[in-house]
């Protein structure tokens, strides 16, 4: 069960090196050419308390990823059987094709004050805020202009044109859920945009509901402490 466990206040209360938090999933969205998989690549180098979510998909395999790591590429029959056996948070069809967030990973993760992040698009994070929206911070990258996205779709030059044509279209319709985000981003330097991402994440672990340890003092103070002085 991904949603947070009501505790009482005894509970919540425990020594200070005891101190934890819940993870937090942490989804990046934004059309194909925004930049979405450079900053989570930096992201992930940079801060060793964020693990990428590896995604299940029945779409074939390119020649530059690796099976296991960019994701588990399996049949449909085998993604069927997932289905059934409920292993995923989330999954959807994207570009006539089956993609799949594994459940098990994620939720060992959030349990161990981990944070996990999310590739995935619009679809999988409505799912994803339907089944545990406390735990879910989510951000949508935007390229800078309408030319600049064209342009950084049609510059990888390995996909023909239909496959360019159906990025656009699926560019546009991703676009147009942003506002499903709790933070919008326009990547216009990558630095910068990967700072913005940091500060967000930083602020986000701070967030009282995540807690599950304060120091032992809060609300204990007492005349004992007083007569110490
Ligand atoms: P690609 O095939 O280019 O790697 O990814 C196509 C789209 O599928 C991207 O928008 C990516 O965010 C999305 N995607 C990847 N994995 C998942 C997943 O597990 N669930 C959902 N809903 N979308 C995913």
């Amino acid at each position: 069960n991904l949603q947070l466990k009501s505790q009482n206040h005894k509970s919540f209360l425990c020594p200070n090196d005891n101190i934890k938090r819940r993870g937090l999933m942490f989804v990046i969205s934004a059309p194909s050419g925004a930049g979405k998989t450079t900053l989570s690549k930096i992201l992930l180098e940079t801060d060793k308390h964020i693990h990428m979510s590896v995604s299940y998909t029945t779409r074939p395999m390119r020649s530059e990823e690796i099976d296991g790591l960019d994701y588990h590429f399996i049949s449909i029959d085998k993604f069927k059987q997932m289905i059934d056996n409920d292993e995923f948070i989330e999954y959807a069809k994207v570009f006539d094709n089956l993609y799949g967030t594994p459940k098990k990973e994620v939720e060992r993760n959030i349990l161990f004050g981990e944070d996990v992040l999310f590739d995935i698009d619009w679809q999988g994070h409505r799912n994803l805020i339907s089944r545990a929206r406390q735990d879910v911070v989510s951000v949508f990258i935007l390229p800078p202009s309408k030319e600049d996205l064209i342009h950084r779709i049609t510059k990888r030059g390995k996909d023909s044109i239909d496959v360019i044509r159906n990025r656009i279209e699926s560019a546009n319709w991703e676009i147009c859920h942003w506002h499903e985000y709790d933070y919008i981003i326009i990547n216009r330097d990558i630095e910068e945009s990967l700072t913005k991402i940091q500060s967000i994440l930083r602020a986000e672990r701070l967030r009282k509901e995540r807690r599950i340890g304060l120091p032992d003092f809060v609300g204990n103070l007492i005349q004992q402490d007083i007569d110490l002085l």
